[in-house]
């Protein structure tokens, strides 16, 4: 069945809209229509490439200034009637363009895969049940639940919204948030007037509502609009946008010293023809064909490496940040904890009492003093309370315990577990009412339930707001008395200096149905502490640990209280003991200029609320930090959007979150970040080692023709065969660089400074001393065979061969940065020496294939010529290698 695309869902009432699409609010679709819609409108995902054409995209590899000159000289080639240059000149245009279109489709694609890998769950309404489904299964007549943190899956007609506040940036280029309800409007309101619709792609940042999926995928208003989507930016990077200033300068240059060969060429009275083309041998000689090409490449190759390892690029350009990160802001709980939640301890009626067992298996009692303890009282309060106040499930699946939902609350569970209270019948017995979830600016959940025939609010959450507000707690026979503050307070922090997570409970008894903020105000009763542990990763001691070794600051920034935090820190080696804390209180006190110093020396920042996440970047970033922040949360978005990386968590985080981070994490995992971080140097070192080995060969061979041109000899090498060193060099040998394992001692230097230049003295030096090796090699070997009464032909292909192996005794220079090339392993790359391999082959076909030799004027040189083309290139590697001895370029 195919349904109606009736226009004007924001025109009707609700109800008609479930009608027309044959659903309803209580049960939404059953799972046999969802099947048959699915097949009929297809996954709800927009794929296709959005953005330009594919026509445009390839017409604007061409536009690039240094193929603009290749055009030219190619144009120039063919006045001259120069046909198999101006062929080849023209066909290395287009395989570069078609190579650079290539590569950028594939790059562009892999990023939007690797984009869609995060999956995103919705949950859906299936008859009658509430579940978690993939978001591209869903239909048109499907029932979603959206809640602050999502992303909306597809366009809703909403019938119900709470306090629903969306962000439609994406769609309307609004920022600020616009509110929605479920009351139709006027036929002819414009996309941002429909406040009665939620539009595919847009993020929910506050309150919750139901929808009834009305488009999916294509047929939504941003699927409508992708065509138009501007893709333009996305595989800019700094360095990209660096090689473009670069390539500009080059081209200045290039046309200067053709100019000048030109001119003094023609001054010594040499044939105008002769000189036009030397000037376009120049030309094609300086320039780097392959640079962009092997950019992109060796960047998409860093961020499936990445993905591998567990952390998904969203942003091009974070590859390389990351590999210039001074600073990690991270998350306590479930970045650098487990995430796995166990309650240890309790406290009740003035009493400490231990919990045994663990993980989520309800194996385990309540004990004091070796003692099981009966549970009732203030203690069976305080652990009821535990089980009302929470929104986590747990059961037994497959012998495995299993929880869903808040891993803090899930614990709750756990504990009235091992006491003998079962959280389904106490759910039955005192039902919920209403809520005020937690938050973690606030700090606290409480949740209104009809329990013994009276109204009581219970309420759960951090000591320092939950305990001000209590005025009496019980005594043992249940009797309210005055709260001993003090008594709480140090028992508290007894357990907080454990490295327990600590959650005070209290509750009041109301006479009304619904429940604010007011209620809880004041005047609670407290019941009790329940203070749980959650164990520090061990993979994330010792990433902290490399972090550290390789310069990299780790701050841990969480709501938990200071003291839980420092032990914590303590364990993971992130904190001395006896360090201090600072507290989102006294940071808020902090002015600018005193934040900045404070957050240099400060590692744990504790009771943080997600707002002052931000202050922290920008203090940070003040003093010439590169940061990477973690977050999960909507109000965590600022901070990840202004940090120069901002990292969301993809399984725990919303898609508020990802969608404002440059990357994501699929396991959450601290040890991810640094991984990311090792790749990302890996990267630019990598993209370093192409730049380094390639512009030697074009300075080489610019010097070549231009020396040739001043002294009026004929040139050693033809415009033609500078093309196929070009061309098949940076295919074969030089894409091999991009594949290079990460350095060992990646890890083991301080951050490249961000703005540094791409190449410093060191290396321009050794790009220098490489070409000018080149040229005396090169156009040595080429006048001794010409004296020695060689062909020109002959003269010429010894001094290409020069050129080329002098180029792959360089790559064995430029394998690795830092150390020798036996550093890194004879074997470890096979595209090296699958790459030296396939280039002996050409230059031997080069060489002696007769067809060849028509095509590159070239011919079959001797043997004491081949002994001489070697001896130059082993003398290269010998003096590189002694030159990176002396430098030891440490970066
Ligand atoms: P973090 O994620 O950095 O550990 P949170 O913001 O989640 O910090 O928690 C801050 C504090 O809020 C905790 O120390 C705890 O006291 C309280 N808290 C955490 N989760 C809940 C919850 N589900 N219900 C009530 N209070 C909570
Ligand atoms: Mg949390």
């Amino acid at each position: 069945m195919t349904l109606p695309d009736l226009p004007g869902w924001h025109a009707r009432p609700h109800d008609a809209a479930f009608a027309a699409l044959d659903s309803s609010a209580a049960d939404g679709l059953s799972e046999a229509v969802a099947t048959e819609r699915l097949v009929a409108h297809g996954p709800n995902r927009i794929d296709a490439h959005a953005g330009r054409s594919a026509l445009l995209r390839f017409a604007l590899q061409f536009h690039q200034p240094l193929i603009y000159i290749l055009i030219v000289s190619g144009g120039i080639a063919a006045f001259l009637e120069e046909w198999a240059d101006a062929g080849v000149i023209f066909g290395v245009v287009l395989v570069n363009a078609l190579i650079g279109f290539i590569q950028e489709g594939r790059a562009e694609d892999a990023l939007a895969a690797l984009a869609r890998s995060v999956a995103s769950d919705v949950t859906v309404l299936r008859a009658g049940q509430r579940r978690r489904i993939d978001a591209v299964t869903l239909v048109p007549g499907d029932v979603v639940w959206l809640a602050a943190g999502d992303k909306v899956p597809a366009d809703l007609r909403l019938f119900d919204a709470r306090a629903l506040q969306v962000t439609e940036a994406s769609l309307t280029g609004e920022s600020t948030a616009v509110s929605k309800g479920v009351e139709p409007v006027a036929a002819d309101s414009g996309i941002a007037e429909r406040t009665c619709m939620a539009f595919a792609g847009t993020l929910v940042v506050a309150g919750q509502a139901g929808g009834l999926v009305v488009s999916t995928g294509r047929g939504t208003e941003t699927g409508r609009i992708a065509d138009l989507l501007d893709a333009t930016e996305t595989l800019a990077t700094p360095l990209t946008k660096a090689m473009e200033r670069f390539s500009n300068w080059l081209l200045v240059i290039i046309l200067g010293l053709a100019v000048l060969g030109f001119v003094v060429g023609s001054l010594r009275g040499e044939p105008l023809l002769d000189m036009l083309m030397a000037a376009v041998a120049l030309a094609v000689g300086a320039i780097p064909e392959g640079l962009p090409a092997a950019i992109t490449v060796t960047l998409a190759i860093g961020v499936s490496r990445m993905a591998k390892r567990r952390a998904i690029i969203r942003r091009l350009p974070a590859v390389e940040t990351l590999g210039s990160t001074t600073v990690i802001c991270s998350d306590k709980t479930g970045t650098l904890t487990e995430n796995q939640m166990t309650v240890r301890a309790l406290l009740a009626d003035g009493q400490r009492f231990a919990v045994s067992g663990d993980g989520y298996a309800p194996l385990g009692s309540v004990s004091q003093d070796g003692g099981t303890v009966e549970v009732s009282g203030p203690l069976r309060d305080l652990l009821v309370a535990g089980v009302l106040c929470n929104d986590a499930g747990l059961a037994e699946v497959d012998g495995e315990w299993t929880i869903t939902g808040d891993p803090t609350e899930a614990a709750l569970l756990v504990s009235a577990r091992k006491a003998g209270l079962d959280e389904n019948r106490l759910r039955m017995e005192g039902p919920r009412l209403d809520e005020i979830a937690f938050d973690s600016a606030r700090q606290y959940m409480a949740s209104l339930h009809r329990l013994d025939g009276q109204l009581v609010v219970l309420v759960k959450g951090a000591l320092e707001v939950i305990l001000p507000r209590c005025t009496t707690m019980l005594d043992a026979d249940g009797e309210p008395v005055a709260a001993d503050i003090e008594a709480i307070d140090t028992a508290s922090r007894a357990m907080a200096a454990e490295g327990l997570r600590v959650l005070t409970f209290a509750r009041i008894e109301v006479n009304s149905e619904t429940l604010d903020e007011m209620q809880v105000a004041g005047g609670l009763c407290f019941l009790g502490l329940q203070a749980m542990l959650d164990p520090p990763r061990q993979a994330a001691v010792q990433a902290i640990q490399a972090c550290r070794a390789a310069g990299v600051k780790v701050k841990m920034i969480t709501g938990d209280h200071a003291v839980t935090a420092l032990a914590i820190a303590s364990q993971l080696g992130l904190a001395e003991p006896g360090e201090k804390a600072l507290t989102g209180r006294e940071l808020a006190l902090l002015d600018a200029d005193q934040l900045r110093v404070a957050v240099e020396d400060v590692n744990v920042f504790a009771r943080v609320e997600p707002e002052q996440k931000l202050r922290l970047v920008q203090a940070l970033q003040a003093n010439g930090e590169v940061v990477a922040m973690t977050g999960d949360g909507v109000n965590d978005a600022p901070a990840l959007k202004a940090a120069n990386i901002g990292v969301a968590m993809g399984a725990g985080g919303t898609e508020v979150a990802k969608e404002a981070a440059a990357m994501v994490l699929t396991d959450d995992n601290f040890a991810t970040i640094e991984a990311a971080i090792e790749e990302g140097r890996g990267v630019y070192d990598n993209l370093v080692k192409f730049i380094i080995w390639t512009l030697p060969t074009n300075f080489g061979e610019g010097l070549v023709i231009l020396f040739a041109v001043l002294a009026g000899v004929t040139l050693p090498i033809t415009p033609l065969q500078i093309l196929w060193i070009n061309m098949t060099t940076a295919v074969l040998l030089g894409m091999a660089l991009a594949f290079e394992p990460i350095q060992k001692d990646v890890m083991g230097h301080a951050p490249r400074p961000p703005g540094a230049p791409i190449l410093d003295g060191v290396l321009i030096r050794r790009i220098v001393l490489v070409g000018v090796l080149l040229l005396v090699a090169a156009f040595g070997l080429f006048l001794r065979w010409q004296a020695l009464g060689a062909s020109l032909e002959e003269a010429r292909t010894v001094a290409v061969n020069v050129f080329v192996a002098g180029e792959i005794a360089y790559l064995f220079n430029c394998r690795n940065l830092r150390g020798p090339f036996w550093c890194c392993g004879w074997f470890s790359n096979p595209w090296f020496w699958g790459g030296i391999g396939a280039m002996v082959t050409l230059q031997a076909l080069f060489t002696w294939l007769p067809a060849m030799n028509r095509v590159f004027a070239s011919a079959p040189i001797p043997a004491e010529a081949w002994l001489e083309i070697l001896a130059s290139a082993a003398f290269i590697a010998l003096v590189v290698g002694v030159e990176k001895r002396l430098t030891r370029v440490v970066r």
